[in-house]
């Protein structure tokens, strides 16, 4: 899943960041309102964490422009403590959730699963194909029941393409979802993954559709 951080305190930033990394979001960092705006123009976020306080232009204006170009990518905003105003301004503006800063990072984690599952239009939040499941929340994966080990690129493509049984991903869209602006990609890393991921969970698991992209079928 790839996430957008605007965020232009450098503390919170740089911990957030690590916090996120470390749950394996391929994550971009941002800084002010102009570069949020030019960022979510040109890729395509799984959620965004937006801060209200930016310089160059202000988070709710960030925010309102991103929704009158009608994307629905989700959005959770973090707040001053005592600005109520902020929270319901932001909630008005299309934002699907607010956090109070300083908050908990076990429950900015929760509620970006929460969002995540509920963009992916799903209530469950485990999921559940086939004999393979993955628990975002734990982080474990298990096939036929047995636990099984996997890395955290092969946990992202799998989590893509579980998301949508049945819906063909292209090689572009699994990269978009996997690297942020500062890895390196290899032209056969998704591939790779996906190789890996047919050893663990059986050759015919993921389906590869020949010079368009890869899906789960759906029965
Ligand atoms: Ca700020």
């Amino acid at each position: 899943m790839r996430l957008l951080l605007v965020e232009d305190d450098a503390m919170i930033g740089e911990a957030v960041l690590q916090v996120l990394r470390t749950e394996h979001y391929a994550v971009d960092w941002v800084r002010d309102g102009a570069m949020a705006d030019a960022a979510l123009r040109s890729e395509q976020y799984d959620l965004v964490l937006l801060d209200l306080g930016l310089p160059q232009r202000d988070g709710l204006e960030v925010l309102r422009a991103l929704r009158s170009r009608h994307a629905s990518v989700p959005v959770l905003v973090a707040t001053a403590r005592d600005a109520v105003g902020d929270r319901i301004a932001g909630l008005d503006a299309g934002a699907d959730d607010y956090l109070v800063k300083p908050y908990d990072t076990d429950e900015l984690l929760a509620r970006i699963r929460a969002l995540l599952r509920r963009s992916g239009g799903r209530g469950e939040p485990v999921f559940e194909h086939k004999g393979v499941s993955l628990n975002p929340a734990t982080r474990e994966a298990m096939v036929q029941g047995q636990p099984v080990s996997l890395s955290a690129r092969e946990w992202s493509v799998l989590e893509a393409l579980l998301a949508r049984p049945g819906a063909l991903l292209s090689r572009a869209q699994l990269e978009e979802k996997l690297f942020s602006w500062k890895d390196d990609i290899s032209s056969n890393a998704v591939e790779v993954y996906v190789h890996g991921l047919r050893k663990k969970l059986g050759n015919d698991f993921i389906q590869t559709v020949r010079g368009l992209g890869y899906l789960v079928p759906r029965a």
